[in-house]
Order: structure tokens, then C-alpha cells, then sequence
């Protein structure tokens, strides 16, 4: 059966033309599973009881089960483990900071890409979610979040750039004004630099904001614990950001994870503030939160010392301080363990699925 969640406003209105009901029905069926939030159709009551007996005929409004739901004690992040219809693992987060309810959302289960630092990148990809069961994680989190979401960011399991359509999608449902009517504005998309992606959206002059994960300013270095850096390489990648802002007049944000002995000397920091400085950003620096010993998280000393020294040269840099990091949900540690695939824990790129998802970008953009 097919679920509501993943239909655009018009995609249903085609569905209610065929069925030769009137416009409204549109708004009503929006507002309803997205506004209010109902999980079942004879919540409807606007509808006539043919009507909704139809529409739960055709449709679900929720396929996921929640397995596992953790909250930190120490900053109140709250971390969701979801079954999806076909059985497989997403997480999602809630993040509370002051004002800020940022939810962290899902775009693959696991990743193709292997970043080194990162749970995800140890399951390898296995399949990509569509825009409804993005969706449904923004209104399963709404309905148990203490306040509703300010910002939706797509930092969650996966690479967003290489499902790109399906998350295009979902930011649209989520922001569609008869539904959620979330502000464009305030959707990040984040991606690890996959180029063809960065362009298409510039070009296609996506309202949402764009995110890159840099984690290294050195060549060498981004290709030690990120291996997409080898096929995207820093230059192009700053190229594609410098398109991204002429095209949508947009400041770019920079993640970068912070790993003690790694990239956090000043050399680094100059590096950053180098290679960075043609592109109107923001950059965020991060403290490692890998599991692992090899990354091991910066000394307080040295991340004031590096963010003093991107901060006089660049437009704003803010430290995001290590939520969650108690119940495995900040960054780069979401892992549904029981979706790991253990071989592809050797940190490597999953050729086949990016070359395959490469190509599809491609083409778009040829198109
Ligand atoms: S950091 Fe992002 S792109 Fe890299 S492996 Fe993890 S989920 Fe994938």
C-alpha cells in the first residue's frame, strides 16, 4: 500500500482529479496528516466516511515502528531507532539547544562512502529511503518533541546528495504551505562534497540551505578520512561552492569535525581560512565524536586556539558543542547495528553504488 506521506500536493491532486473530487480536498488532506498530525484516516472527520474509507483503502499514514528511543540526561537529545515496512533500520534525533529544536534526519540507510570517523560509513549503503519515510521521521519526532522543529537538517545516516530527488521531495512536502508549511529557509541539506549534487541544486536554485563537510583543508588529509575526497577533489569542490552562492546568493556552511593530532594545528586553520576565502560561509567546527580511538576528540586549549584562528579571517565561525555524544546520536554516530553489514567496515567507497548514483546526478544535469 501506498503511503500519503510520500505524495507532494501535486501528486494528490492528481489522484483527487481522477477520482473527480474538488480542489480542497487537497488542503484538507494536507492539513490534516501534516499539520494535526493524524495517523489514521477516520480521524478526517471533514471528509465524508466514503471518502475516507477510500483514501484508507489506497493509502498508510505511518509505516514506522519504534524500536528504541534514548535520552540523554546531560542535554536532553533524544535519539530514535525506527523499523521501516520492509524491516530495515533508520535513526533519527532530536537535538535541544536554548531556543533551537533541530531534527536530524535520515536520507540513506547506512552510506556508500566510508568516511572514516563515521558509524554510517561502516554499514555500506543499503538502500535509499524514499520522501514519505523521510517525512514520517519529522512527524513521528513532532508528536513526542517537547517543542516543535525549528530547524530539519539532513546530517543523519547516509549522504543526501546521492538520493537526491527523494530528499528534493520531502523538503518540498515538508515545506508545501497547505501541509507542515516548514520554512525553506530553515531545511539544511548537508552533503560530504558530492559535486554534480552541489551543482544541480545551485542550478535548480533549491531554496534550502546547503551544507558540505569538509573535515580537512589539506588534499591528503581529506582523503585519509574522507575517500570521495580522491573523486571530488578540494579545488573543484570550492569551485562548486563559489557556483552555489553566485547562482543562489546563498552563504555556504563548512562542517568541520575537529580530531586531536590530525587537523588541528594552526597550519590547518590557515589552510581553512585559505582555501575557504573566495566563498561567502559560515563554518561550524565540531569536536570529533567518533566511538573509535583513533580519532580522539581535541583538547579544549586547542579548539579555542583553531576557532581564534579561523574566526578574524572568515565571515562567522561557531563551535557546536558535542550533543548526544552520551547516547552515541551526535554526529557520525548513528549506526542501526543491526544493519551493519560487517565487511564494509574496511572504511572504503562503495564504488558500484556511487558511480551508478553518479551517473543519475549526471544525466539530471545534462537534462
Ligand atoms: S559522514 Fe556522512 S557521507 Fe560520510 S560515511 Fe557518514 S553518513 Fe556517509
Amino acid at each position: 500500500m501506498r503511503n500519503l506521506l510520500n505524495l507532494t500536493n501535486e501528486e494528490l491532486q492528481n489522484y483527487f482529479n481522477e477520482l473527480g473530487e474538488p480542489r480542497f480536498r487537497v488542503k484538507q488532506v494536507y492539513q490534516g496528516a501534516f499539520q494535526k498530525g493524524y495517523e489514521r484516516f477516520d480521524r478526517f472527520t471533514n471528509l465524508s466516511k466514503k471518502l475516507r474509507e477510500k483514501l484508507a483503502e489506497d493509502f498508510t499514514l505511518r509505516s514506522f515502528k519504534e524500536l528504541e528511543r534514548i535520552s540523554s540526561p546531560l542535554d536532553g537529545t533524544t535519539k530514535f531507532l525506527w523499523q521501516m515496512a520492509d524491516g530495515r533500520k533508520i535513526e533519527s534525533v532530536i537535538i535541544y539547544e536554548g531556543k533551537r529544536v533541530t531534527f536530524c534526519i535520515s536520507s540513506q540507510v547506512g552510506c556508500a562512502l566510508g568516511c572514516t570517523f563515521c558509524a554510517t560509513g561502516k554499514m555500506g549503503w543499503l538502500r535509499d529511503l524514499n520522501a514519505g519515510e523521510i517525512v514520517e521521521q519529522v512527524l513521528q519526532m513532532s508528536r513526542q518533541a517537547k517543542s516543535p522543529p525549528t530547524n530539519i537538517v539532513f546530517m543523519g545516516m547516509g549522504e543526501p546528495m546521492l538520493n537526491y530527488d527523494e530528499v528534493m521531495r520531502a523538503a518540498e512536502i515538508l515545506s508545501d504551505n497547505e501541509g507542515l508549511n516548514f520554512s525553506r529557509r530553515k531545511i539544511t541539506i548537508s552533503t560530504s562534497g558530492i559535486i554534480p549534487g552541489i551543482r544541480r541544486m545551485a542550478d535548480e536554485e533549491r531554496p534550502y540551505r546547503l551544507a558540505i563537510s569538509l573535515n580537512a583543508a589539506f588534499q591528503h588529509k581529506r582523503e585519509q578520512v574522507m575517500p570521495i575526497a580522491k573523486k571530488y577533489p578540494l579545488p573543484q569542490l570550492m569551485e562548486a561552492a563559489q557556483y552555489y552562492y553566485r547562482k543562489t546568493r546563498k552563504r555556504v556552511t563548512f562542517e568541520y569535525v575537529l580530531i586531536a593530532g590530525f587537523n588541528d594545528s594552526l597550519d590547518d586553520a590557515r589552510e581553512l581560512v585559505r582555501i575557504t576565502r573566495k566563498v561567502p560561509c559560515k563554518i561550524n567546527i565540531i569536536p570529533v565524536n567518533s566511538q573509535d580511538d583513533n580519532f580522539p576528540a581535541p583538547s579544549e586549549a586547542k579548539l579555542r586556539q583553531f576557532e581564534q584562528a579561523v574566526q578574524d579571517s572568515v565571515y562567522a565561525v561557531t563551535v557546536r558543542n558535542r550533543k548526544g555524544w552520551d547516547i552515541q546520536a551526535a554526529c557520525g554516530m548513528l549506526y542501526a547495528t543491526n544493519e551493519a553489514k560487517g565487511k564494509a567496515a574496511t572504511h572504503k567507497v562503495d564504488v558500484q553504488t556511487v558511480k551508478m548514483k553518479d551517473e543519475r546526478l549526471k544525466m539530471k544535469e545534462k537534462i
